[in-house]
């Protein structure tokens, strides 16, 4: 997706509904205090650990804990043509939606960026919408992650939804995080004439603390970067290993959960180049699959985490993990 995409005009009611939903919860914990202190003396006092489902998803992977974070959803009229633009195959695209029960309209579009645990570093991948919209730092809270405690960011593409984050009210929103992006894809974007408002204020106004790499290159030991250019024209993917075990990290290489996936030559209408972006998610689909990788899709329905299945030559689909509530 790009920045083109509708602000959630929804997400003070949201806000709000959760503060009740807490205030609640603190309630419900104090009055069962003085009944558990009585039973077991002393009370533990670390504070448990918040299961998976409200608004993240944590996966083990090697010695890795990848959590998916949600940013939110946005409204979402008609899933077509935006996310199977082709013209000449709208009926092909709807009837592989109704076969697998996808909803064509009044849906949602999610925004899932990811954050990779390993050796003591916190390392986050995209930053979400930002703004008012943006639910990622909620639900990096949710998960017992301060945003001052990420030490790496990495940036896949330069779209709104994906830069967005990056600032919160005109300062830093990971003050102690180091921040890295392609060369090429950052260039591109902040040597535009007129740059739009979201990468003014989050990559030219950051562009001192950005560290600039080049596809295939490290960004933290245990993560690379693999670059799937067509979404934008310097698009980088992440793979992250440990132990014998990955993850692709796709960022908007995977383009959409079922259509991208189903249909060679399917692009989607924010796809830069969308016969390049086609013919890249056939090769990365492949690796995948090949490898055994564990994946991740920005744009899948939450938890948006699994493995791909091989239909035939050309064609695959996701299956979401099976969900643990650890
Ligand atoms: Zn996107």
């Amino acid at each position: 997706m790009s920045d083109r995409t509708p602000t959630n005009d929804r997400t003070p009611t949201l806000a709000r509904r959760d503060a009740l939903r807490l205030i609640g919860t603190a309630g419900a914990l104090a009055a069962a205090a003085p009944l558990a202190s009585a039973q077991t003396a002393p009370a533990a006092t670390a504070a448990p650990t918040a299961m998976n489902g409200h608004g993240f998803y944590r996966q083990k992977i090697g010695n890795m804990t990848v959590t998916v974070l949600s940013d939110g959803t946005a409204p979402l009229a008609a899933l077509l043509p935006t996310w199977g633009a082709n013209p000449d195959r709208q009926a092909e695209f709807t009837q592989t939606l109704a076969e697998y029960h996808v909803p064509a309209t009044n849906t949602v579009n999610h925004f899932n960026p990811v954050l990779v645990e390993l050796d003591g570093q916190r390392i986050l991948i995209d930053t979400g919408r930002g703004g008012a919209a943006g639910q990622l730092v909620t639900n990096l809270r949710r998960a017992g992650i301060e945003p001052d405690s990420v030490n790496t960011v990495f940036i896949t593409h330069g779209h709104g939804d994906h830069i967005g984050g990056l600032t919160t009210a005109g300062k830093p929103t990971y003050p102690n995080a180091q921040h890295v992006m392609g060369e090429a894809e950052f260039n591109f974007w902040v040597t535009q004439a007129t740059p739009n408002d979201a990468v003014k204020n989050n990559l030219i106004a950051l562009k001192d603390r950005f560290r600039l790499i080049q596809p295939g290159q490290e960004i933290v030991p245990g993560l690379t970067t693999v670059p799937t250019p067509g979404h934008t024209a310097n698009h980088l993917s992440v793979l992250a290993q440990s132990a014998g075990q990955g993850v692709m990290i796709l960022g908007d290489a995977g383009g959409h959960f079922l259509i991208s996936l189903k249909h060679q030559g399917a692009y989607v209408s924010f796809d830069t180049n969308g016969a390049q972006a086609a013919q890249t998610r056939q090769r990365i689909f492949n690796r995948i699959v090949t490898e055994g990788l564990w994946v991740t899709g920005y744009h899948f329905p939450f938890h948006a985490i699994g493995h791909l299945r091989r239909l035939n030559a050309r064609s695959y689909e996701f299956e979401p993990t099976v969900w643990n509530w650890s």
